[in-house]
């Protein structure tokens, strides 16, 4: 069955001053469909196509360039537009709260070491805040679309946070400003839906 670009929940506009408009509209109606139409195209008529996009990157050879690539931004973007609300910001409560106090010190010092991993990703890819079964949280980065589930990427766990940090996710507004575009996300963050993935993934 094919994958089908998921709408979002709120109107393109929703997220600014900190995200604009034009950049949600192109991001999504043209980047993640384009992954998500070479994502179908590419596992036709192959045994991938009766799995889920978790099963296919858990299972993902990597030397299969058009479904690491489409599947994972199928994926990331897919994660991206559902960790982010109009009525986000703040900070996390309950048992995501814990264990992020538990594995940075305080949210704080979380917010400075995802902000860093973000920053820090040469050219494309995205920072990631990821759960391991038990329910410790931990931040890392990775190229391209890249993400946590496929196998032997250097980053493990399940994601329930990331960040796009490729120039389209940012540079209509932000030009060479990555920092300030990371800054603004935090704005954004749907606390309430990563602490859902949190308790999903722990
Ligand atoms: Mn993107």
């Amino acid at each position: 069955m094919a994958f089908e670009l998921p709408s979002l929940s709120y109107a393109y506009d929703a997220l600014e001053p900190n995200i604009d408009a034009r950049t949600m509209e192109i991001h999504h109606s043209k980047h993640h469909n384009g992954y998500t139409t070479n994502l179908n195209n590419a596992i036709a008529d192959t045994p991938l196509a009766d799995q889920s996009i978790e099963e296919i990157l858990n299972g993902l050879d990597l030397e299969n360039k058009a479904v690491r690539n489409n599947g994972g931004g199928f994926y990331n973007h897919r994660l991206f537009w559902e960790v982010m609300s109009p009525n986000g910001g703040g900070t996390p409560k309950g048992a995501l709260a814990e264990a992020i106090d538990s594995a940075f010190g305080s949210f704080e010092e979380f917010k400075t070491a995802f902000s860093k991993a973000a920053a820090t990703q040469f050219g494309s890819g995205w920072a990631w805040l990821c759960v391991q079964k038990g329910g410790s949280v931990e931040v890392c980065a990775t190229a391209n679309q890249d993400n946590p589930l496929m196998p032997g990427i250097g980053c493990g766990g399940t994601p329930i946070l990331g960040i796009d940090v490729w120039e389209h996710a940012y540079y209509l507004n932000y030009q060479n400003r990555r920092p300030d575009y990371i800054n603004a996300f935090f704005n954004v963050i749907d606390w309430n839906k990563v602490s859902d993935l949190y308790t999903a993934g722990a």
